[in-house]
């Protein structure tokens, strides 16, 4: 009897730790009526963004980028693409269009950013900018004509024309100094004619969701959204030019508008979904109280919320009693490692003590449970902000259904196990007058190179 009394008092605890955990992990769980609610406020603040009254002081700042049309088709010419990230940048030699013979494929290279300079001067970050452009140029031969260049700049910029535009802040743990308010094309430019043999001059600024969507039109003809699911987040897509009121009034046709909605909750309208935890990661991040949606959704910080239900955890003594705030203890490729399952519980168990967490297979089972919760609501909250695209560009078109596609880029989409799927059965859930089509594209190929192409070719129109 008496062991049987040990076996009834064990199973007891064991239940009342697992709903302690639920308990914990209850705040992050997305019921419908919640991501409904998410929908229609994004739709509002979107709004907010793009009226002349409230644009000013609105959060969503739902940005002109001055693309008017999608690729035709018969755009041609040789370009460089440059894409600044968070670890690394990316050079591409794209040649799109001309005769078949002269058809290749890109030249790429991957640079690493040194990670002081994403905190130092901003004219040291661009003085390397322009180094890796110049060895890129040698490397490759491309000395001869003047190359034109896609700057593919993934930060908010208030844009007065294609090749002009201001970033309004760092984003993604980018702080150099004396970048914000300043036209970076200007800071590039400069940067590039420090370096005499450099050849370069910039035709485009393009922000990521947009060069994403871009290319994306190269795989499917409805594609008019753009959507960037990486280290942050954000969207992009065709608007009609008249309701960007507060800079186009008036106008016809239609222009890509960069959203970021990052920023989403900044003014307080998601308070009632962020948790302790969100909490916690945004006081510690770079920009407090800044991209609040990016926080829950961006591959940057969903490692982070992880620590942090993790020691919330620790803290209830269920689980790895010794555990500390730590910076970066898990990124996203440990996540979609933990979260996946290619790993036995051993396997798991020995990615956990690389990132310095010893634990009982147990416990990796909890780590896991908890990385899908994390993940569930990230995919799950930007599932409600594509809903809100969607149904805008539906009722701008005053259709009953929308065929639509959206050109995604970024490892959450295409690397994470669960995200994906998440992702579009939530959105079908959200959104059932609208059919979507995601395609995978690429944000720093022949999106970016089709931009410029695009304009150049409306040059030559123009002075013929
Ligand atoms: C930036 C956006 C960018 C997104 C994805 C955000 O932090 O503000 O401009 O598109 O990250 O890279």
């Amino acid at each position: 009897p008496e062991i049987g009394t040990a076996l009834v008092t064990a199973v007891e605890k064991r239940r009342t730790k697992i709903e302690k955990i639920e308990n914990l992990l209850k705040p992050l769980q997305m019921s419908e009526k919640i991501l409904q609610e998410v929908q229609a406020r994004m739709r509002q603040e979107m709004e907010r963004g793009l009226e002349k009254e409230t644009h000013q002081c609105a959060f969503l700042k739902m940005l002109p980028t001055y693309i008017c049309s999608k690729p035709t088709g018969n755009e041609t010419g040789e370009f460089i693409v440059l894409e600044l990230g968070g670890k690394n940048m990316h050079i591409v030699h794209v040649r799109i269009g001309g005769r078949p013979e002269e058809e290749r494929s890109p030249i790429k290279e991957t640079y690493t950013l040194p990670q002081n300079l994403m905190k130092g001067t901003g004219e040291e970050l661009f003085d390397h900018i322009a180094s890796c452009l110049l060895d890129f140029q040698k490397v490759h031969n491309l000395g001869g004509n003047k190359m034109y260049l896609s700057f593919v700049f993934p930060f908010p910029c208030k844009q007065t024309a294609l090749n002009q535009g201001c970033l309004i802040k760092w984003t993604k743990g980018f702080a150099a100094s004396g970048c914000e308010e300043k036209n970076v094309v200007e800071l590039l430019e400069r940067a590039i004619k420090q370096k005499r043999e450099l050849n370069m001059t910039v035709i485009a600024l393009v922000n990521d969701t947009t060069s994403t969507m871009m290319a994306g039109c190269s795989k499917h003809n409805s594609c008019e959204i753009g959507l960037i699911v990486g280290t942050g987040t954000n969207a992009c897509y065709m608007e009609e030019t008249k309701n960007i009121q507060m800079e186009m009034e008036n106008m016809s046709g239609q222009m890509c508008v960069n959203m970021e909605w990052g920023a989403f909750g900044d003014n307080g309208c998601l308070d009632d979904i962020i948790t302790d935890f969100d909490q916690e990661v945004d006081v510690s991040s770079v920009n407090p109280g800044k991209q609040r949606f990016e926080k829950m959704i961006g591959g940057m910080y969903l490692g982070q919320i992880v620590h942090r239900v993790l020691i919330g955890l620790a803290h209830n003594d269920f689980l790895l009693s010794n555990l500390e705030p730590r910076e970066n203890l898990l990124e996203l490729k440990h996540l979609c490692l933990i979260e996946g399952d290619k790993l036995s519980l051993v396997e798991v168990r020995s990615v956990l003590l690389k990132c310095g967490l010893n634990c009982a297979l147990d416990e990796v089972k909890m780590v896991k449970i908890v990385c899908r919760a994390v993940s569930t609501r990230a995919a799950q909250l930007c599932a409600a902000g594509v809903a809100a695209v969607v149904e805008k560009i539906r009722e701008n078109r005053a259709l009953d259904h929308l065929k639509i596609a959206v050109g995604v880029n970024g490892p959450l989409y295409e690397d994470h196990p669960n995200f994906k799927d998440e992702m579009e059965s939530t959105l079908k859930k959200l959104a059932p007058c609208c059919t979507v089509t995601f395609v995978q594209s690429d944000s720093k190929g022949k999106g970016a190179a089709l931009i410029s192409a695009a304009t150049i070719n409306a040059q030559t129109n123009q002075s013929t």
